[in-house]
């Protein structure tokens, strides 16, 4: 087999025509396969090499020329596997080409820092996953870089000006999930000749059409729903040849390449994508309207949910939301909150979501982070609905919330006896 026949044909077998008009569910069933059919298979092959060997001369010549992550050149690279993932979260995402790397995180990192560098200014969303802003802070600003903050695109536009490299937002926030406009964003920064970068993990190519938002660069942690079997860590940039330009070349130097076998994995993930985005829909929905109507929750943040501040704009620019979501306590001693939360029978107690498991974590976001642990502050947690029996989840959040209902005698602000 030589690898010609294991790359397959540069684009794929069905035209752009026949895929833009196809369902995402059954879009997902046919992309990344291009490699399948020269093994009589319905699976594409899983390439493990570091070394990538040419017949001749001339082939490997070709191979060195220019950035490429669609062609053989080095394991580094990416192989024949790594291409089909690639190229399958391109035709997701309504888009040229895709990049993967090693995490989310490694993701987003080689966004930043492909436009960072002194005399540059980047603009960040409010709320932005944790590790992102550390990010920003340690290492960008160490390196010279300027990062501001932004809470909406009217805050944007006063901040964008000559020195600006890019505009990097989440929608929804990580943790407090207030809702980011990414087409008055994306317009307010290509007016000025600023690309925008968002981090599209929450919405997935199922529920949010971030480039047809006018989003330049998305990046998705595939770690969440993408691969959903909470079994390994991946990232995905999406964007045209041109505006990923840089990241390649970012990408290129540093390293930042996934292995085979995580891509191989995620494109099995990716053929059930669209039936465990409804179905985590669905149940997250069902939970956060009974948790709504909970006497000892205080507020649901979803923007799914008609009562939340977003969702006007939640509805305007996704077809969907599986979650997660955050849920508001009254406070309680830190002794009750440990009661509560090690309560849980389903629900693991974890970080990270998009798995087919429930999942429940205290949310503790940056601007909350000097009074975490102070019990008159009010609680966050944050749910991860998985793929369980919805009810069965209601009871096990009913009987730990139990434990916030007896304790609701005791005084936020002062030792209790269970102290
Ligand atoms: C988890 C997460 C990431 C990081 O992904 P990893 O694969 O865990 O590095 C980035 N952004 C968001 C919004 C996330 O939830």
């Amino acid at each position: 087999m030589t690898w010609s026949s294991l790359t397959g044909p540069l684009l794929p077998s069905l035209s752009l025509t026949e895929k833009e008009t196809m369902h995402p569910e059954t879009q997902l069933i046919h992309v990344g396969r291009n490699t399948a059919s020269a093994i009589h298979a319905i699976n594409p092959p899983l390439v493990r090499t570091s070394t990538t060997v040419f017949s001749t001369l001339d082939e490997y010549k070709q191979a060195q020329r220019g950035i490429v992550f669609d062609g053989p050149r080095y394991g580094r690279s990416g192989t024949a596997t790594t291409f089909e993932l690639q190229r399958a979260m391109a035709e997701l995402s309504g888009t040229e080409t895709a990049i993967a790397t090693s995490s989310g995180l490694a993701a987003i990192t080689a966004v930043l820092s492909a436009h960072a560098g002194p005399g540059h200014r980047i603009l960040v969303s409010a709320g932005i996953y944790g590790p992102t802003r550390a990010f920003c802070e340690e290492e960008l600003v160490r390196a010279g870089t300027v990062i501001e903050y932004f809470s909406s695109s009217a805050e944007l536009s006063a901040l964008l000006c000559d020195d600006t490299s890019i505009v990097f937002v989440e929608t929804p926030a990580s943790l407090t999930m207030e809702m980011f406009d990414l087409v008055a964003i994306s317009s307010a920064a290509h007016a000025r000749g600023v690309p925008v970068a968002c981090d599209s993990t929450w919405g997935t190519p199922v529920f949010l059409d971030a480039h047809a938002l006018g989003v330049d660069i998305s990046i998705h942690a595939a770690t969440k729903f993408i691969n959903g079997h909470s079994d390994l860590l991946l990232g995905l940039i999406t964007g045209t040849y041109d505006a990923l330009g840089r990241v390649r070349a970012h990408c290129d130097r540093n390293g930042t390449h996934a292995a085979p076998d995580v891509c191989w994995l995620t494109l099995r993930g990716v053929r059930t994508l669209a039936v465990r985005m409804q179905r985590h829909q669905t149940s997250a929905l069902t939970v956060a309207r009974w948790l709504e109507a909970h006497p000892a929750v205080r507020r649901v943040l979803f923007p799914a949910l008609e009562a939340d501040p977003g969702h006007k704009l939640w509805k305007s620019q996704f077809s969907g939301a599986a979650g997660p979501f955050t849920i508001e306590l009254p406070p309680c001693s830190e002794a009750t909150f440990a009661r509560f939360i090690d309560h849980f029978a389903l629900f693991g107690l974890g970080t990270s979501w998009g798995g087919f498991e429930s999942l429940v974590m205290p949310a503790v976001p940056h601007h909350l982070r000097a009074i975490d642990g102070a019990s008159d502050a009010p609680r966050l947690v944050r749910l991860h609905i998985g793929l369980e029996n919805a009810e069965d989840l209601i009871e096990d959040l009913d009987s730990a919330l139990s434990v916030l209902l007896y304790a609701s005698g005791e005084s936020g602000s002062h030792p209790t006896s269970d102290d």
